[in-house]
Protein backbone atom coordinates (compact mmCIF):
# COMPACT_ATOMS: atom_id res chain seq x y z
CA UNK A 1 0.00 0.00 0.00
CA UNK A 2 1.13 3.76 -0.86
CA UNK A 3 2.66 5.86 2.06
CA UNK A 4 1.86 9.76 2.36
CA UNK A 5 5.62 10.03 1.21
CA UNK A 6 5.44 7.85 -1.69
CA UNK A 7 2.57 9.91 -2.94
CA UNK A 8 4.27 11.47 -6.26
CA UNK A 9 3.28 13.68 -8.99
CA UNK A 10 1.73 10.87 -11.40
CA UNK A 11 -0.25 10.01 -8.86
CA UNK A 12 -1.43 13.48 -8.23
CA UNK A 13 -1.78 14.27 -12.37
CA UNK A 14 -4.03 10.58 -12.44
CA UNK A 15 -6.25 12.00 -9.52
CA UNK A 16 -7.16 14.73 -11.34
CA UNK A 17 -7.51 13.32 -14.21
CA UNK A 18 -9.46 9.70 -13.23
CA UNK A 19 -9.38 8.01 -9.99
CA UNK A 20 -9.51 4.43 -11.61
CA UNK A 21 -6.78 5.28 -13.78
CA UNK A 22 -4.79 6.39 -10.12
CA UNK A 23 -6.51 2.91 -8.85
CA UNK A 24 -5.17 1.15 -11.96
CA UNK A 25 -1.46 2.33 -11.85
CA UNK A 26 -1.27 2.00 -8.21
CA UNK A 27 -1.73 -1.76 -8.29
CA UNK A 28 1.62 -1.82 -10.69
CA UNK A 29 -0.28 -1.98 -14.19
CA UNK A 30 2.11 -0.22 -16.90
CA UNK A 31 0.69 0.58 -20.17
CA UNK A 32 2.39 3.90 -20.71
CA UNK A 33 4.94 2.15 -22.81
CA UNK A 34 2.35 1.64 -25.53
CA UNK A 35 1.57 5.48 -25.03
CA UNK A 36 2.23 7.55 -27.92
CA UNK A 37 1.28 10.50 -26.12
CA UNK A 38 3.83 9.00 -23.21
CA UNK A 39 6.58 8.87 -26.17
CA UNK A 40 5.68 12.43 -27.67
CA UNK A 41 5.92 13.74 -23.98
CA UNK A 42 9.08 12.08 -23.02
CA UNK A 43 10.78 13.38 -26.25
CA UNK A 44 9.63 17.12 -26.11
CA UNK A 45 10.78 17.01 -22.22
CA UNK A 46 14.42 15.28 -24.31
CA UNK A 47 14.68 18.09 -26.14
CA UNK A 48 13.97 21.66 -24.82
CA UNK A 49 15.75 21.93 -21.53
CA UNK A 50 19.02 19.72 -21.81
CA UNK A 51 20.92 22.14 -20.34
CA UNK A 52 19.92 22.03 -17.05
CA UNK A 53 20.28 18.92 -14.43
CA UNK A 54 16.60 16.80 -13.12
CA UNK A 55 16.07 17.26 -9.37
CA UNK A 56 15.38 13.94 -7.76
CA UNK A 57 12.84 13.92 -5.07
CA UNK A 58 12.43 10.16 -5.14
CA UNK A 59 8.77 10.14 -5.26
CA UNK A 60 9.15 13.71 -7.45
CA UNK A 61 11.21 14.21 -10.40
CA UNK A 62 11.61 18.23 -11.04
CA UNK A 63 13.39 19.87 -14.07
CA UNK A 64 15.28 22.32 -11.94
CA UNK A 65 14.81 25.02 -9.71
CA UNK A 66 16.26 28.60 -10.67
CA UNK A 67 18.50 30.82 -8.19
CA UNK A 68 14.97 32.43 -6.52
CA UNK A 69 13.41 29.38 -5.36
CA UNK A 70 10.71 28.86 -8.16
CA UNK A 71 10.41 24.97 -9.18
CA UNK A 72 10.71 25.07 -13.05
CA UNK A 73 8.63 21.87 -15.26
CA UNK A 74 8.13 21.07 -19.21
CA UNK A 75 5.30 20.00 -20.01
CA UNK A 76 4.17 18.53 -23.43
CA UNK A 77 0.54 20.16 -23.44
CA UNK A 78 -0.30 23.03 -24.68
CA UNK A 79 -1.62 24.86 -21.99
CA UNK A 80 -1.91 24.69 -18.25
CA UNK A 81 -4.86 22.24 -17.28
CA UNK A 82 -6.18 21.42 -13.38
CA UNK A 83 -3.85 18.34 -13.14
CA UNK A 84 -1.18 20.45 -14.08
CA UNK A 85 -1.50 22.87 -11.21
CA UNK A 86 -1.76 19.94 -8.99
CA UNK A 87 1.36 18.82 -10.05
CA UNK A 88 2.56 21.79 -9.15
CA UNK A 89 1.39 22.32 -6.05
CA UNK A 90 2.89 19.05 -4.64
CA UNK A 91 5.84 19.70 -5.90
CA UNK A 92 6.04 22.34 -3.95
CA UNK A 93 4.85 20.61 -1.10
CA UNK A 94 7.31 17.94 -1.42
CA UNK A 95 10.34 20.34 -1.30
CA UNK A 96 9.05 22.27 1.60
CA UNK A 97 8.99 18.89 3.02
CA UNK A 98 12.56 18.52 2.31
CA UNK A 99 13.35 22.00 3.76
CA UNK A 100 13.34 23.74 0.67
CA UNK A 101 11.30 26.59 0.82
CA UNK A 102 10.44 27.42 -2.84
CA UNK A 103 8.32 30.23 -4.07
CA UNK A 104 6.18 27.96 -6.62
CA UNK A 105 6.22 26.44 -9.48
CA UNK A 106 7.15 27.56 -13.40
CA UNK A 107 5.78 25.56 -15.79
CA UNK A 108 6.65 25.93 -19.86
CA UNK A 109 4.90 24.67 -22.65
CA UNK A 110 6.96 24.74 -25.51
CA UNK A 111 4.51 23.92 -28.03
CA UNK A 112 2.78 27.32 -27.37
CA UNK A 113 5.98 29.23 -26.02
CA UNK A 114 3.74 29.60 -22.91
CA UNK A 115 4.63 29.61 -19.50
CA UNK A 116 2.55 29.73 -16.50
CA UNK A 117 3.78 31.21 -12.58
CA UNK A 118 1.76 29.13 -9.51
CA UNK A 119 2.71 30.99 -6.40
CA UNK A 120 2.66 28.47 -3.47
CA UNK A 121 0.68 30.29 -0.87
CA UNK A 122 -1.37 28.77 2.03
CA UNK A 123 -4.19 27.83 -0.31
CA UNK A 124 -2.05 26.01 -2.38
CA UNK A 125 -0.25 23.96 0.37
CA UNK A 126 -4.08 23.03 2.19
CA UNK A 127 -5.07 21.62 -1.58
CA UNK A 128 -1.79 19.71 -2.00
CA UNK A 129 -2.09 18.08 1.77
CA UNK A 130 -6.04 17.50 0.38
CA UNK A 131 -4.87 15.97 -3.12
CA UNK A 132 -2.33 13.76 -1.18
CA UNK A 133 -5.36 12.41 1.32
CA UNK A 134 -7.55 12.10 -2.20
CA UNK A 135 -4.20 9.42 -3.38
CA UNK A 136 -4.56 7.66 -0.37
CA UNK A 137 -8.31 7.07 -0.19
CA UNK A 138 -8.38 5.96 -3.72
CA UNK A 139 -5.69 3.64 -3.35
CA UNK A 140 -7.83 1.81 0.03
CA UNK A 141 -11.05 1.56 -2.78
CA UNK A 142 -11.34 -2.34 -2.55
CA UNK A 143 -12.86 -1.94 -6.46
CA UNK A 144 -11.88 -0.18 -9.43
CA UNK A 145 -13.57 3.54 -9.28
CA UNK A 146 -16.30 3.15 -12.44
CA UNK A 147 -15.17 4.59 -15.88
CA UNK A 148 -15.50 8.33 -16.85
CA UNK A 149 -17.44 8.65 -19.96
CA UNK A 150 -15.65 7.18 -22.73
CA UNK A 151 -15.37 10.95 -24.42
CA UNK A 152 -12.52 11.87 -21.45
CA UNK A 153 -10.57 8.97 -22.40
CA UNK A 154 -8.79 10.29 -25.49
CA UNK A 155 -5.30 9.51 -24.98
CA UNK A 156 -5.23 7.35 -22.12
CA UNK A 157 -3.19 4.78 -22.11
CA UNK A 158 -5.64 2.53 -20.18
CA UNK A 159 -8.79 2.81 -22.77
CA UNK A 160 -8.02 -0.89 -24.82
CA UNK A 161 -8.19 -2.25 -20.79
CA UNK A 162 -11.17 -0.09 -19.57
CA UNK A 163 -13.32 -0.19 -22.62
CA UNK A 164 -12.44 -3.72 -24.71
CA UNK A 165 -15.25 -5.71 -24.24
S1 LIG B 1 -9.64 4.73 -20.19
FE1 LIG B 1 -10.99 6.29 -19.29
S2 LIG B 1 -11.98 5.26 -17.56
FE2 LIG B 1 -10.19 4.03 -18.12
S3 LIG B 1 -8.56 4.77 -16.80
FE3 LIG B 1 -8.43 5.91 -18.70
S4 LIG B 1 -9.61 7.79 -18.39
FE4 LIG B 1 -10.16 6.34 -16.77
Amino acid sequence: MISYEDVGGVHIKYLHHCHRQLWLYLRGIRPEHLSSTVQLGEAVHDTSYSRHSPVDLGAARLDFIDGERWVHEVKSSARPGDADRAQAYHYCHQLHRFGIDVEGAILHYPATRRTQRFPYTAEAAAQAETDIAQVLAVASAPASPDRLPRSRCRGCSFTDYCWTE
